[in-house]
């Protein structure tokens, strides 16, 4: 089995705009892409992207979840970096386009295609480190993937980090790369520390998330998780998850949770914590480490809802429950 991410379908979707239209969208194959060494997303990370996955039912048919909600994300991105702002259609196209391409190649459950539409700043200006880039480039790569719980589903370890922050606060809606590049010494100091497998960021004790996932409580009937602002990422899986537990009757509440009543809740009997997130989907957390201690949540395994709710969402992914919601996109 090779790494999520590092198989590629040899041909991908891109259009270029050029400081005033965009180029008609084109296939090529996606190991070609030519960027001048002085282009703006290289020095001034002016660069975006999304993370969506296309599913193969039973019937043989295709279909893309959520990719409204994902394309829309795409577009605040770029708008929040000040990079061109492009044709949603334009986008809707080019990803419909590339998996009707490659849809003999989407893996059938447990697998799907993951999409990864990207826009960077391509203008070659090293002058204009506070100034957008002119010109821009969007493209779509697919990336077939398999089995996220192979090898077990093993509930994480996760760090919690309330002096440091995972972004600037008004940064934390964009999916661009700078933040994640920002992260990295934090989590690989909490992976060689505490054998910890994520840091969860809590600046000054709010609960909010981890490097590429959200964080969510699940204590009994209520899920618990952090009410929408700017300095997190708005997860299409959170949403999704928090609408299958209203439609089970569950009490979702979105608002702050601190360290504190995480702490106490999580000793609770039966309490459950997890991860939302598109390559994920809801991957169950075993434990809390908070300056030094270990806090075991709930019994510390993979909790009942949990795996509830991660089979309610596969199940309309995968054909096999309705979708009540109109999440799914045919080609
Ligand atoms: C992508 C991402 C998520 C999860 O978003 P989904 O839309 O559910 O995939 C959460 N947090 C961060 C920082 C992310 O980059």
């Amino acid at each position: 089995m090779s790494a999520f991410g590092s198989v590629f379908m040899p041909e991908m979707a891109i259009s270029w705009f050029d400081g005033s239209q965009w180029s008609d969208a084109e296939v090529v194959s996606s190991d070609s892409l030519q960027l001048h060494p002085g282009a703006h997303v290289l020095h001034y990370s002016s660069t975006c992207f999304e993370g969506l996955k296309a599913f193969r039912h039973e019937d043989g048919s295709v279909k893309i979840f959520r990719m409204d909600k994902n394309i829309r994300r795409l577009a605040q991105s770029s708008e929040l970096l000040a990079l061109p702002a492009f044709d949603e259609a334009m986008m809707e196209s080019m990803i419909r386009d590339i998996v009707a391409r490659f849809a003999d190649e989407v893996p059938a459950p447990p697998g799907s295609m993951y999409i990864r539409p990207t826009h960077i700043g391509t203008e070659p200006a090293i002058g204009k480190a506070a100034v957008p880039s002119l010109t821009s480039c969007l493209y779509v790569l697919l990336s077939p993937v398999g089995d996220y719980f192979t090898g077990g589903d093993k509930a994480l370890r996760l760090l919690l980090d309330d002096e440091g922050m995972r972004c600037p606060p008004h940064m934390g809606v964009v999916k661009s790369g700078g933040n994640y590049a920002g992260a990295l010494q934090p989590i690989m100091k909490a992976r060689a520390e505490y054998q910890a497998d994520q840091v969860l960021f809590c600046p000054g004790g709010d609960v909010q998330e981890t490097g590429a996932a959200n964080f969510l409580l699940i204590d009994g009937n209520e899920i618990i998780t952090k009410a929408l602002d700017t300095t997190f990422l708005h997860g299409v899986t959170r949403d999704s998850i928090l609408t299958l537990a209203r439609d089970m009757g569950m009490d979702v509440q979105e608002r702050e949770l601190t360290v504190e009543e995480l702490l106490e809740r999580s000793a609770r009997p039966g309490c459950e914590a997890a991860l939302s997130g598109t390559a994920a989907v809801l991957t169950a957390v075993g434990t809390l480490i908070y300056k030094g201690k270990e806090y075991q949540v709930g019994n510390g395994g993979v909790g009942e809802t949990t795996l509830r709710l991660r089979r309610a969402l596969n199940d309309i992914q995968w054909g096999k429950a309705a979708d009540t919601h109109g999440w799914l996109t045919s080609l």
